[in-house]
């Protein structure tokens, strides 16, 4: 197992072109996130969050700064290096789980796996194991629509696991749930975080969770603050 950091940032600013000008979404950011640690994001609407989700799921190159994830600086690394590197090492989950409606919860899981290459048997094995740990084993043959948004959700969060990632960034998980239902994935990505020992980030405009969390680091305007310690 890797003993490198799973993810830094370190001074990343990132700079969208804007009329004639820029938009600076991210202003000299630094966040490090370790193995088995939850970290909360949190701050108003524009301040950057989804731009430091995307700038360290690698799906945004950052003006400025490094973007480290596994130890690896990604700077150095052509489009198609990222792409490994994305699917080896990072796990994404948004807010609508993006799932294809014609695959049951089993199916979501599998096909994530084809596209990394392995053994179907393996493969599908790991798939329902994952599928138990999120609470859905019972819903394994299920198509999306016969799921409820939180089950939902569940399979994205456990689709994300399916690499054995280091790295799971994860935006408004709860944005389309009811109160009781957001308590529920919150708690499973706690869980999760740590029986896999991977680094969360979670966007969340929901304080109320952050007890659960190892951290809480605020944006504003682009720039983040020191993430401090959070109860849990
Ligand atoms: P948050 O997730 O905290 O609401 P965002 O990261 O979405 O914030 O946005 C940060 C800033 O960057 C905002 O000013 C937003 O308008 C701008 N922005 C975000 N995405 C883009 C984009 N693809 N092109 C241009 N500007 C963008
Ligand atoms: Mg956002």
């Amino acid at each position: 197992m890797s003993t490198s950091t799973p993810l830094s940032l370190v001074d990343v600013t990132l700079e969208y072109p804007d009329g004639s000008g820029t938009t600076t979404a991210l202003d000299r950011v630094n966040l490090t996130a370790r193995a088995g640690q939850l970290v909360a994001l949190v701050g108003p609407s524009g301040s950057g969050k989804s731009s430091l989700l995307a700038t360290a799921a690698t799906l945004v190159r950052p003006t400025r700064g490094q973007v480290l994830v596994d130890g690896a600086d990604t700077a150095g690394l052509k489009d198609r290096e990222l792409t490994a590197l994305r699917r080896d090492k990072v796990g994404i989950i948004f807010q609508q789980p993006n799932l294809l409606p014609s695959l049951t919860a089993v199916e979501q899981l599998i096909i994530s796996d084809h596209l990394r290459g392995k053994n179907a048997k393996a493969a599908r094995a790991r798939a329902a194991g994952l599928l138990d740990v999120v609470g859905l084993s019972a819903g394994a043959d299920k198509l999306p629509h016969q799921l409820s948004g939180g089950q939902r959700q569940r399979v994205n969060i456990a689709r994300a696991l399916m690499g054995s990632p280091r790295v799971l960034l994860v935006d408004e998980p709860t944005a389309a749930l009811d109160h009781e239902r957001s308590a529920a994935i919150v708690g499973l990505l706690r869980e999760v975080t740590t029986e896999f020992n991977v680094a969360t980030v979670m966007v969340t405009h929901d304080t109320e969770f952050v007890p659960l969390t190892d951290a809480v680091a605020t944006m504003r305007d682009g720039r983040l603050t020191a993430p401090v310690l959070a109860g849990g």
